[in-house]
């Protein structure tokens, strides 16, 4: 199966991608997580998109969708692919649409994560990553211990640069006008389930479930 989840910064795409793989056999491609790597690698990609990214601009198309192609055949055609963060913008789903044709295969659900607009500035500035993966919030959602993660017992966590109010306020007007036209997009394909990200983690867990049912 191949699931796109759709929705502004800050929807709990990542958080929901994590659990997805929990609970599924289900592989994760975030292409914000590839070009933080690549970033942090000091690439080429990592030079030409760094800078983009501390704006809360996004990066040209065709560097995305190189990283995307790459990753779908590494790791494998018959794999569950969970697309968090990708495609952004028309051109990157129409490419899209195009790879996964040329290797048999489709999108098979698009999900789209809708949260509140003055809900979602509140839910960035604050959370933080532990090398892990796992996501944690200063408000909603802390480690029961402080300072080390739930999930694997580290204590390295780490905060995103374009996480700060400044930055979130660009991402989220890149994401009404570059990729909310994909929602309609992908209607036209009949692919669409909306899930009430304003929900709890787990809610949504369900919701997001239940609209999987039978694809
Ligand atoms: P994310 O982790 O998905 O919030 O992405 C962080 C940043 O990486 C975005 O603000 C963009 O600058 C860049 N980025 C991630 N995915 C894409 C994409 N599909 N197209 C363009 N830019 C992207």
């Amino acid at each position: 199966m191949i699931l796109v989840l759709l929705g502004p910064p800050g929807a709990g795409k990542g958080t929901q991608a994590k659990g997805l793989e929990d609970r599924h056999a289900m592989v994760q491609l975030s292409t914000g997580d590839m070009l933080r790597a690549a970033v942090a690698a000091g690439t080429d990609l990592g030079l030409k998109a760094g800078a983009i990214m501390e704006r809360g601009e996004l990066v040209p198309d065709d560097l995305v969708i190189g990283l995307i192609a790459e990753r779908i055949d590494a790791d494998g055609a018959s794999e569950n692919f969970i697309l968090d963060g990708f495609p952004r913008t028309i051109g990157q789903a129409e490419a899209l649409d195009r790879l996964l044709e040329e290797r048999k295969r489709t999108v098979d659900r698009v999900i789209v994560i809708a949260v509140d607009d003055d809900a979602l500035v509140a839910r960035i500035i604050g959370r933080f990553t532990c090398e892990c993966g796992e996501g944690y919030h200063d408000v909603f959602k802390k480690p029961k211990v402080a300072g080390v993660c739930d999930r694997c017992g580290g204590t390295k966590f780490t905060r995103r640069p374009d996480d700060t109010e400044e930055v979130v306020r660009a991402r989220l007007k890149a994401y009404y006008a570059q990729t909310v036209p994909l929602i309609g997009y992908y209607e036209q394909q009949g692919k669409v389930a909306s899930v009430d990200g304003m929900a709890g983690i787990e809610t949504v867990e369900k919701e997001i479930d239940e609209a999987l049912k039978g694809v």
